[in-house]
């Protein structure tokens, strides 16, 4: 195959197909917006799971890469009740299918794998328009454009290439996250540091939830989840960092203070995220010589399948584009078919945990039962 493939995003999904396009020697250049790899913080843990994200690396070909990266012990994991009772603990035995890693470091791997000048940063696409034939103009904000005879969409939640093939956009799904971190929490905070754990904690009621996890070394991070409009949000100044943490903590007053200490003893100024998502089961007909991959395809909201599944879907799209070196549609609509299903599939059970569709899957004993279901069905 001699057309080179176009990406739009340097996210996980885009360089995941970037490297596997690069090991089957197909040419590909990625546009990204932000100006260098280090432009932002790439913050979180990520759990990178056997059944998809690790079959993307091993497409990849970076398995090695990936075993240095991993924390040891992070994969254990524990339920509290908001009065800090201990509901579920499991170990991390070191068998488990869901090693953690640090987001930025796993991006680095895959910038690191690919050819000088594959990422061409500081390009931030502001439009795109089908020219016929399969071909695609690109147009970037700071002047400049590309045609392609293949255009593939990484470029998230808001993505500037799904205009051409569907009509949907992202909606509130009725809950937004708070974040904080916490560092040096062995020394500093270490009631908390021990609740926490050496892996993730959730403490969930319906509409309240915490939940936090152990990064490098010992900095917590920790996201509360609030199901309010967001009107609500809006009536609290964010920029205003003492206020918000008091006004976010007042939400959780009762729960135990080594729980609350999340919110009250952060050491970053408390940060909204809004959470959106593509209606479940977004999907497209095939359009000649375009398609998406991860958030701009199908964002859901998180539950710690996204960017799995954002680096299969660069993986398989990637294999595809091998497997038919002279058929970009045939290459394409493989790759669609697989990914419809298997996107639908994982943002039935993030539906359910971000809008409480499951009668009772927001309380302790709920979420027990769902990851119980979630383990087995994998
Ligand atoms: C709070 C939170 C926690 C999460 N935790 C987890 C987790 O634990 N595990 C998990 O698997 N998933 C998690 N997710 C989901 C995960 O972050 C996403 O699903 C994943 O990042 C999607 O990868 P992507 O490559 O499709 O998109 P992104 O990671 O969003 O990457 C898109 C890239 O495109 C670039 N871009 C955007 N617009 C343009 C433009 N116009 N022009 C050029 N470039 C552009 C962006 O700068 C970015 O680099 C979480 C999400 C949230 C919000």
């Amino acid at each position: 195959m001699t057309t080179a493939v176009t990406i739009i995003g340097a996210g996980l999904g885009g360089l995941t197909l970037a490297r596997v396009l690069h090991v089957h020697g197909i040419p590909a250049t990625v546009y990204e917006a932000e100006p260098s790899p280090a432009a932002r913080s790439q913050g979180g843990m990520l759990d990178i799971h056997d059944y998809n994200g690790q079959l993307a690396l091993e497409a990849a070909d970076l398995m090695d890469e990936f075993h240095g990266l991993i924390l040891a012990g992070r994969q254990a994991m524990r339920v509290l009740a908001p009065d800090g009772t201990v509901l579920f603990d499991k170990a991390d035995d070191g068998t488990g299918g869901r090693p953690e890693v640090q987001r930025g470091e796993l991006r680095q791997v895959l910038l690191d794998s690919l050819p000088v000048d594959t990422v061409r940063w500081g390009h931030k696409v502001s439009s795109t328009r089908a020219l016929g034939g399969g071909r695609h103009e690109v147009t970037f904000a700071g002047g400049g454009t590309v045609v392609t005879s293949l255009l593939v969409g990484a470029d998230g939640a808001w993505s500037r290439v799904r205009p051409l093939l569907s009509t949907a956009t992202p909606a509130y799904v009725g809950k937004s996250i708070v974040e904080t971190y916490l560092f040096d929490a062995d020394t500093r905070h270490p009631a908390t540091a021990k609740t926490v754990g050496g892996g993730s904690m959730i403490a969930p009621t319906p509409g309240r939830e915490i939940f936090a996890h152990r990064e490098r070394g010992d900095t917590l991070h920790a996201y509360m989840g609030l199901s309010e409009p967001q009107d609500w949000f809006a009536a609290i100044d964010f920029t205003d960092a003492a206020a918000a943490t008091a006004r976010i903590a007042q939400e959780f007053d009762g729960w135990a203070p080594e729980l609350t200490a999340l919110i009250t003893d952060g050491d970053i100024a408390p940060v909204l995220r809004p959470l959106y998502a593509l209606p479940t089961g977004h999907r497209w007909d095939r359009v000649p010589g375009v398609t998406l991959v991860g958030d701009a395809a199908h964002l859901a909201a998180p539950n710690g399948e996204g960017a799995n599944l954002a680096m299969l879907d660069g993986a398989e799209l990637g294999k595809a584009l091998a497997a038919h070196p002279d058929d970009i549609e045939a290459a394409l609509t493989a790759y669609e078919q697989a990914m419809f299903p298997r996107s639908a599939e994982a943002a039935i059970f993030e539906g359910a945990e971000a809008h409480g569709t499951d009668s009772d899957i927001n309380t302790a004993h709920g979420l027990v039962a769902a990851f119980t279901r979630h383990e087995q069905a994998h």
